[in-house]
């Protein structure tokens, strides 16, 4: 492993810290409180439930990730927040 697709530490600490704000405190698909996992394909935090569906889905469309058990790699991170950027800029 090359020291660039080394897990990030800082990178899940910016997600926890994004997950803090009110606007994602509740799942992206049911409205379910306090997600614990995002889709980095997506840009979105999700509950325990509707990571199941995203999972089934194939990670070739929404590759979930745990908040918590995960560490993410730069590339998702970086990934993830372009797409949550996006989202918000359009008020998704
Ligand atoms: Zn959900």
């Amino acid at each position: 492993m090359s020291v660039q697709e080394r897990p990030s530490r800082a990178s899940t600490r910016k997600l926890k810290e994004l997950l803090h704000k009110s606007e994602n405190r509740i799942c992206a698909d049911c409205c379910a409180p306090d997600p614990k996992w995002a889709s980095s394909t997506i840009g979105v935090f999700i509950c325990i439930k509707c990571c199941g569906v995203h999972r089934s889905l194939g990670t070739h469309i929404s590759k979930v990730l745990s908040l918590t058990l995960d560490d993410w790699s730069e590339e998702e991170m970086s990934l993830w927040l372009r797409w949550w950027k996006l989202l918000r800029q359009f008020n998704l």
